[in-house]
């Protein structure tokens, strides 16, 4: 509360400075004073939009790094003696060039699906035996 109004005292004394200084083109004090009064929050919109719009194009960037980080992995030249760490795609040719062996190669993603299945709890097996509910095993 007290930087706001620091602000605002600030503010209405370089409008009055200013309409001092427009006084002769504007042909009186209070119209100078008026004009530097909205130039003064403009300025004060432009700025905290462009804040904003810095603040959001920084958030994509941590978000498009984490997601670049979950695909970088170590990737070794069959040379076996370059290794890289570089993001792969799915769906593009992952496809880099060795500096040792100066030959290119590609990496191929391959996937497979596994089954999950609930491990049983020892404890919970041991209270249903012991309880008679054989049914729920
Ligand atoms: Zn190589």
């Amino acid at each position: 509360m007290k930087k706001i109004v620091v602000s605002l005292v600030l503010v209405l004394l370089v409008s009055s400075g200013i309409g001092f200084v427009l006084q002769g083109l504007f042909d009186s004090f209070w119209k100078g004073f008026t004009a530097s009064l909205i130039c003064h929050f403009l300025a004060i919109v432009v700025i905290n939009s462009l804040s904003r719009k810095k603040n959001i194009v920084s958030q994509l960037e941590d978000a498009l790094g984490n997601v670049l980080a979950l695909q970088t992995v170590k990737v070794t030249c069959p040379c076996g003696k370059g290794s890289y760490e570089e993001p792969l795609f799915i769906n593009k040719d992952n496809i880099f060039k060795c500096d040792v062996c100066r030959n290119t190669f590609r990496v191929d993603v391959d996937y497979e699906t596994v089954l999950q299945t609930n491990q049983p709890s020892l404890n919970s097996m041991y209270d249903s035996l012991r309880a008679g509910k054989e049914e729920e095993l």
